[in-house]
């Protein structure tokens, strides 16, 4: 199974959407997806339809009671994809983690059971606390979502820190499979600006779809559904569906790479 963390430390980055977009595209393609909620805000759990009484196991008996992946994943209404939830409990657990050994390496451990998924998603919450520190060295890889905004680059070299202390401490093979462009709007100079301006600094590393402000997107989760179901023809879903396109042909390479 390839693992593909989507982290950024900044909220409302559009981490959440990327991952339940992204997952389902692949999932549409064939894929065997599994998507990782370890945001305590459940997000992702809720932006894809599952109900609070659904969340009988979450992630948190994943970290924290060393419960296995299998006993953890349930059915979404997509085919082929399936999810770990999340629930606030979640909150807890860097605080109850604390002191435990092996305290990073939790959320590897689960993933290195073969559950039949060929590829999994980590949606992180919006810190670099031990929650993220456990997606990043359980994967393989990392997709950060970059909001076109104007302390987008100070953010992310903070993270590419983070990267670097994980990559030197837990996880030498951990990637970057590339940066995606979210919310962006044309008719906004600034954020044109700052496009232009990572895409000069990190070049190949930014994904060539970039991801534009729109409203369908914004409004999907409320119904419980993707973007790419609630409406796959609106300008949100198409540049999702051309950023996983981009994606899987990233991934041979990024196998190798490992
Ligand atoms: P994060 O997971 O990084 O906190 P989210 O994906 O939850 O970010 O996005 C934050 C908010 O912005 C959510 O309400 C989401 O629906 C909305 N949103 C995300 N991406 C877009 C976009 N491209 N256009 C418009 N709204 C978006
Ligand atoms: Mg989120």
């Amino acid at each position: 199974m390839i693992r593909i963390a989507i982290a950024n430390q900044k909220g409302g980055v559009g981490k959440t959407t990327t991952a339940i977009n992204v997952a389902t595209a692949l999932a549409a393609t064939g894929w065997k997806t599994l998507l990782i909620d370890l945001d305590p805000q459940g997000n992702a759990s809720t932006g894809i339809g599952i109900t609070a009484a659904e969340r009988e196991r979450s992630t948190y008996d994943i970290l924290v009671d060393g419960m296995s992946l299998a006993e953890c994943i349930i059915p979404t209404r997509i085919p082929n994809l399936s999810i770990v939830p999340a629930t606030v409990d979640l909150s807890g657990a860097e605080v109850e983690l604390v002191g435990v050994e092996g305290r990073t390496d939790r959320l590897r451990r689960a993933l290195s059971e073969d559950t039949g998924h060929e590829i999994c998603f980590i949606d992180c919450p919006p810190s670099l606390g031990l929650l993220t520190l456990n997606a990043l060295a359980a994967a393989d890889t990392l997709l950060v979502p970059l909001q076109c905004e104007f302390f987008a680059l100070e953010g992310l070299s903070q993270l590419l820190q983070t990267v670097e202390r994980v990559q030197q401490r837990f996880n030498p093979q951990l990637g970057i499979i590339g940066i995606a462009l979210t919310m962006y709007d044309r008719r906004n100079r600034l954020t044109d600006q700052v496009a232009d301006d990572v895409r000069s600094c990190l070049r190949e590393l930014v994904f060539d779809a970039t991801i534009p402000r729109n409203v369908r997107l914004s409004e999907a989760p409320s119904h419980g559904l993707p973007a790419l179901v609630y409406d796959h023809t609106c300008a949100g879903s198409r540049a999702y569906m051309a950023l996983a396109r981009e994606l899987i042909g990233r991934l041979p390479a990024q196998r190798k790479a490992a």
